[in-house]
């Protein structure tokens, strides 16, 4: 078997990958190359080349420069990559907590002198090819980035940004509507009660239902109380309507101008002509101004600190009894001293990561808390930076001593040092980041640059990571005690420390809307019967203004006629190992191996599918074969980019009530430790640990603390995959892996006095997830590696053939579905099909401790491969934009919403939203909408604009040849579901919406996450969680 699929290998080579190899290569130079001629001191279209510099670690050429009028500065990274990438960044230091940066972060994006149409950011995402838009808030910088292959829509672009950054109207409407505002709560009744809206303000009282932020920005505020990082810079929630639009207007004239300004571009676009293009539309038109913007050196303490706050109760931690949170927090050094950052982030990693450092052993073992605090480590992101350790989910009596602990395990570390080993695993790690091609490495790069770049630190520094770690390597040498020392110097005697607690308060929740209510009616009470009438009229001219018909054509678009007709197809390799099927993808993955494998779990018994999620987050981290668990991570760290499992639901393409089932294998390593990485899954299918109740417990608490944390950063999802529980038997599943039921799961798990029961369960669960008879496996490497990687993994596939078990699916539905439609491969997916499966209707609510809600809807609709899924994807995209995104954020004042396909599903949601029930009635309208067939054509193009910017995203050459290999779909489908997009028309889609989208034509699903609901509690329609 081996033999044939070399041979078939070799053939393949010489066929298939010239001319696509030979592109990619002649590509990869020319853009290096062609930076590589500018020369220091040459002047180019303003600017003043600074600095050339070549970066062969991550296959780039950095050219630096600054603009000679205004100051302005650039910096170019040349690189190999079509997906391109524009971002300029200022530096915003606020000295209250109004959120004015934030503030002004979305009001400069409503609409700027160019283009004066409403909102111009939100619709240039329906007119572009971008792969990337955004703008971001963060400590003391704003930064708005772009990316897109298309060099027309990077021009584009690029011209909307800087009009939207340096000329924006600001207009006193888009302050109050993006800001805060005081409003009838309807709008269009005179008498109903004032209230506080505005984007910000909503999506900072939901920012700051999450405890984790909570306690985030009270450390930064307590360790830097001297200047800007003292303040809330997103905005706090009851400071926001301090702010007035003089003020805004104010910090946009001081901060948003050149002289504060870095630009970063990225990419294989010729530099001369962003060049060209940033100076004619901006910079010719400014002087220089000395922004005063620089943070000084935070003032040391002379002896540490410490604090106490308050949150609110979880309701879903793993154990109510522990909710308290405490760490140490120390000021570090100066963040623009590129090695010192180097070494301390380097030995923030080897205190805190994995089993084998000694903060997690002291610490996280002994279980005292549920996880370390949400914020530990290491952190950058403050001029001067920080290191913090400690726990959260502990009780209140053992706040002495985790202090306690945490001083005497300096101690340990400063006595004992690290070894050596861990330290190669870490070199190790940086090895890897630097090889792995990623889709969006220019943003990456932006941000990775961003926070020292913005203190003055150089940029082009910071990327010469190999030169750092030479550097490390040599004071290593020079002094073993190296990182003793810095311990010594920055933890033990640094005497800038604060040390802050936090405990959940029963009436947090009370007292903050208590306090809102004050700060409203002090500002109510201050109303004169004309200012009153003011604000009533005002409501009614922003609804109206919301409500009116924009016209964009102010904006530049990209046509459909842009698009590319085909999508470039990914060949593969259908072959065996061992028997198991297996698909080879040759790609230039940079000296990377990456392996996948998809297991069934059609054999399992039915009542342990709820432990699956459970099983594959401890399978990779207990322990195996010779292995305990600390030596089997040390060996992950030093052999591997990395070993996962994840648990698998795939909805079929052609039939709703048919799907796969199963877990994912996946793992990485440089070519070189091919035989240790296959080693490593060998050990753990033949010989995995499972009897450490302790170590079962470790991980099981931190499971279980990160769900609960998750859910106030993701309650759309939880919302939208609860809607669709009832609508399909994938959708059942989801719901079981990954919804609402999985979370209160982990928390009786979590609960347990003992785990003994789960520890019976999980050897069973093995031997019918590693069962190399219900396998299929993937492999994506170099077109020089792939042979040995096929070697070994035959060699891999020998050694677990014990595992190897005919067992019969507990369902007698099952259908086998080979990948490839000829049927030659082998490659195949075993489906469970419920032809039978009866959808149901079903309203749920989750009552929880957020002052916002998550509303979803979701519609039983069509399979992948139904000729009206192109419609209703276009259907959603378009709905999205042109209606959801205006009832549901810009007069609802949710931090977002919208409509989506996928799954079979058509689902609507909102996120962050001050509304529940009232968000369901947005969506029905938003039918109504499109029934009424009150669209034109320039909508659906842009519409379709925007979906294919989704599907012709990059793709990294690790995940190639994926969505064949997990769903079955082939490129030739993927092509036939393209020509079906383009030919959508304004009938497809009226026809779509009525068919599917009418009340009572499908089945339909409703969930909401949000506080205590009277309306819901009186409609018996709900059922309450
Ligand atoms: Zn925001």
């Amino acid at each position: 078997m081996f033999r044939q699929t070399k041979s078939a290998l070799q053939k393949l080579q010489q066929l298939r990958f010239t001319a696509q190899q030979q592109t990619w290569r002649l590509n990869s130079s020319s853009a290096k190359e062609r930076a590589c001629q500018y020369r220091a001191g040459q002047k180019l279209h303003g600017f003043t080349v600074r600095e050339v510099v070549e970066v062969p670690d991550l296959f780039l050429t950095a050219v630096k420069l600054s603009h000679d009028a205004t100051g302005a500065q650039h910096l170019h990274a040349a690189r190999d990559d079509s997906n391109n990438l524009f971002s300029v960044q200022f530096r915003t230091t606020p000295m209250d907590s109004t959120g004015v940066p934030h503030i002004l972060e979305h009001t400069v994006l409503c609409g700027s002198h160019r283009f004066p149409c409403r909102d111009p950011f939100f619709k240039m995402l329906n007119r572009s090819l971008s792969t990337f838009m955004n703008a971001f808030t963060a400590n003391d910088y704003t930064m708005y980035p772009f990316s897109t292959q298309n060099r027309k829509d990077f021009q584009n672009l690029l011209s909307i940004y800087l009009d939207a950054v340096f000329f924006p109207c600001l207009r006193e409407q888009d302050f109050w509507q993006e800001g805060w505002r005081l409003e009838n709560e309807t709008p269009t009744d005179f008498n109903s009660p004032l209230v506080f809206k505005g984007v910000v303000f909503n999506e900072m009282k939901g920012a700051f239902s999450d405890n984790e932020l909570v306690y985030a920005q009270h450390l930064q505020n307590k360790l830097y109380p001297d200047h800007t990082y003292a303040v809330v810079s997103g905005g706090e929630p009851l400071a926001i309507p301090d702010l007035t639009w003089e003020q805004l207007r104010q910090f946009h004239a001081t901060h948003y101008h050149p002289s504060n300004a870095r630009f970063f571009t990225y990419g294989d676009l010729p530099l001369e002509q962003h060049l060209q293009q940033i100076e004619a539309e901006a910079l010719s038109k400014f002087q220089r101004i000395d922004p005063n913007t620089e943070v000084p050196p935070q003032p040391h303490w002379s002896s540490p600190r410490e604090d106490h706050v308050t949150c609110t109760p979880d309701a879903l931690a793993p154990d109510p009894a522990r909710q308290d949170t405490l760490c140490v927090s120390y000021l570090l050094g100066d963040i623009t001293d590129t090695f010192e950052g180097f070494t301390l982030r380097l030995l923030s990693s080897l205190m805190i990561s994995g089993p084998n450092s000694p903060f997690y052993k002291a610490l996280i073992e002994p279980k005292i808390g549920s996880d370390f605090s949400s914020v530990v480590g290491y952190d950058g992101s403050t001029k001067e930076a920080s290191f913090s350790i400690g726990l959260q989910g502990m009780k209140e009596e053992d706040a002495g001593k985790v202090k306690q602990i945490i001083s005497r395990t300096l101690d340990d570390i400063i006595e004992v040092g690290f070894e050596q080993e861990r330290i190669e695993a870490l070199l190790h790690r940086i090895e890897i980041q630097m090889k792995h091609q990623s889709t969006n490495f220019g943003l990456s790069l932006a941000s990775y640059i961003a926070s020292s770049w913005n203190h003055d630190g150089d940029p082009v520094e910071l990327l010469q990571l190999s030169d750092s770690v030479a550097k490390f390597r040599r004071a290593l040498e020079e002094n073993p005690r190296f990182l003793q020392d810095k311990v010594q110097l920055y933890f033990k005697e640094n005497t800038h420390r604060l040390t802050l607690s936090m405990s959940p308060d029963e009436s947090y929740l009370e007292k903050q809307a208590k306090a809102e209510e004050e700060k409203l009616q002090k500002k109510i009470s201050a109303l004169s019967d004309a200012d009153r009438k003011e604000i009533y009229e005002n409501g009614l001219a922003l609804l109206a203004a919301q409500s009116q018909t924009q016209d964009a054509s102010c904006l530049p678009a990209l046509k459909v006629s842009d698009i590319e007709p085909t999508m470039p197809f990914t060949p593969v390799q259908d072959g065996t190992a061992g028997g198991v099927p297996v698909q080879f993808c040759e790609q230039p993955t940079n000296g990377l191996v990456y392996f996948r494998a998809a297991c069934s779990l059609n054999t399992l018994p039915e009542d342990l599918r709820l432990y699956v999620p459970l099983f594959c987050s401890v399978i990779t981290k207990m322990g195996c074969g010779a292995l305990d668990y600390r030596q089997q991570s040390q060996q992950v760290e030093l052999r591997t980019g990395g070993m996962s499992v994840s648990p698998l639901v795939t909805p079929d393409s052609t039939q709703l009530d048919m799907y796969e089932q199963g877990v994912l294998l996946y793992s990485s390593c440089l070519e070189r430790n091919l035989p240790h990485m296959f080693q490593l899954w060998s050990d753990i299918f033949n010989s995995p640990r499972f009897d450490d109740e302790e170590r079962l417990r470790v991980l099981v608490m931190m499971s279980a603390q990160e769900l609960a944390n998750g859910i106030p950063d993701s309650g759309h999802m939880y919302a939208m995959i609860r809607a669709g529980r009832h609508l399909s038997p994938a959708g059942e599943l989801n719901e079981a892996f990954n919804g609402m039921e999985q979370v209160k799961f982990m928390k009786k798990i979590a609960e347990m006095p003992d785990l003994n029961k789960v520890i019976r369960t999980l050897p069973t669960i093995k031997r019918h997830l590693l069962n190399p008879d219900n396998m299929r496996c993937a492999v994506n490497a170099t077109p020089q590696k792939m042979s040995d990687a096929s070697a070994q993994l035959e060699s891999f596939m020998k050694d677990v053939a014990g595992n190897r078990k005919t067992r019969k699916p507990v369902r007698s539905n099952i259908i086998e579905r080979p990948i490839d439609p000829t049927g030659a491969s082998g490659l195949s997916r075993k489906l469970i099909s419920e032809l039978n499966f009866q959808p149901c209707q079903m309203k749920t609510f989750f009552q929880l401790p957020f002052p916002v809600n998550f509303v979803s809807e979701s519609v039983r609709a069509v399979p992948f491969a139904h000729e009206d899924y192109a419609s209703l994807g276009i259907l959603a995209r378009m709905m999205t934009a042109k209606f959801l995104h205006g009832e549901i954020r810009e007069k609802g004042g949710a931090y977002g919403g919208g409509a989506r396909m996928g799954g079979g599903l058509f689902t609507f949601y909102s996120y962050r939203d001050p509304n529940s029930v009232q968000t369901l009635s947005a969506f029905r309208r938003g039918v109504d909408w499109v029934k009424s067939g009150r669209f034109t054509q320039q909508d659906i193009d842009e519409a379709k604009l925007s979906v294919f910017s989704a599907v012709d995203s990059p793709v990294a050459p690790a995940r190639k040849g994926l969505g064949r290999f997990l769903s079955g779909v082939t490129d030739e489908a993927l092509q036939e579901h393209r020509e079906r997009l383009f030919a959508v028309s304004h009938k497809s889609l009226l026809d779509a919406a009525r068919r599917y989208l009418g009340a009572g034509q499908r089945t339909c699903g409703v969930a909401i996450l949000g506080p205590e609901n009277e309306t819901i509690k009186k409609d018996p329609s709900w059922i309450v969680k």
